[in-house]
């Protein structure tokens, strides 16, 4: 099965893509992660996508189509994996549509986490975040036991750039504007499956799965 998640930048489309790719055994494909890994060991992709990156701004699309072909002609994804954050433009869709039809394959499912901008914000701008483990907290649905001061670690929190109202505002805004046009994109093609992304997390798990099958 080859699966597509759709959704705005933190309407949990990743933490439902890794529980599919668990439930089914199969590759959880994400260009945001193959990005951050590079940056994160200085390679030359690294550096090449980190400003983008840290400017809220989608990835040149002949860059990421290469880095995403690359991954998804690897021996493991040859059963079927899942995408996530992949593809975010027009262009990216159709040159993976026209890979997949070079091998007589095409996606099954373009699964669309709905969620409305209000509630993003709320959920992104929320979080809080330790410098020194990476734990992440909220400070309405996941308070630390003492406002501001990592439960693990006792060091203080921050709100990550990524975070911040400016930050997210503008990549809601090129979601918006660049990813939304792909819900259109699959609906015609009739494989597109839309869930609301603001029920809990293991109900829209619930619902992705009736979608997919057992
Ligand atoms: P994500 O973790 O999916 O939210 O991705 C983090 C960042 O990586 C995005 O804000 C983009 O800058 C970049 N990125 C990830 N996937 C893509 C893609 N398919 N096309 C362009 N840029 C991408």
């Amino acid at each position: 099965m080859k699966i597509i998640m759709l959704g705005a930048p933190g309407a949990g489309k990743g933490t439902q893509a890794k529980m599919i790719a668990d439930q089914y055994g199969m590759p959880h494909v994400s260009t945001g992660d193959i990005f951050r890994a590079n940056i994160k060991e200085g390679t030359e992709l690294g550096k090449e996508v980190k400003s983008y990156m840290d400017q809220g701004l989608l990835v040149p699309d002949e860059l990421t189509v290469k880095i995403l072909l690359d991954r998804v002609g690897k021996e493991d994804c040859q059963n079927g994996f899942i995408l996530d954050g992949f593809p975010r433009t027009i262009p990216q869709a159709e040159v993976l549509d026209k890979a997949l039809a070079e091998l007589g394959d095409a996606i099954d499912y373009a699964i669309n986490v709905d969620v409305p901008d209000e509630h993003i914000i709320g959920r992104m701008t929320g979080r809080r975040a330790c410098p020194t483990c990476g734990a992440t907290y909220h400070i309405v649905h996941i308070p630390p036991r003492q406002e501001g001061i990592c439960d693990g670690c006792g060091k203080e929190l921050v709100l990550r750039d990524d975070d911040k109202l400016e930050t997210v505002k503008k990549r809601l805004d090129v979601y918006h504007e660049q990813t939304q046009p792909l819900i259109e994109y699959y609906q015609e093609k009739g494989i597109l499956r839309t869930i609301n992304g603001t029920a809990a997390m293991q109900d829209v798990f619930t619902e992705i799965i009736n979608i997919l099958g057992k």
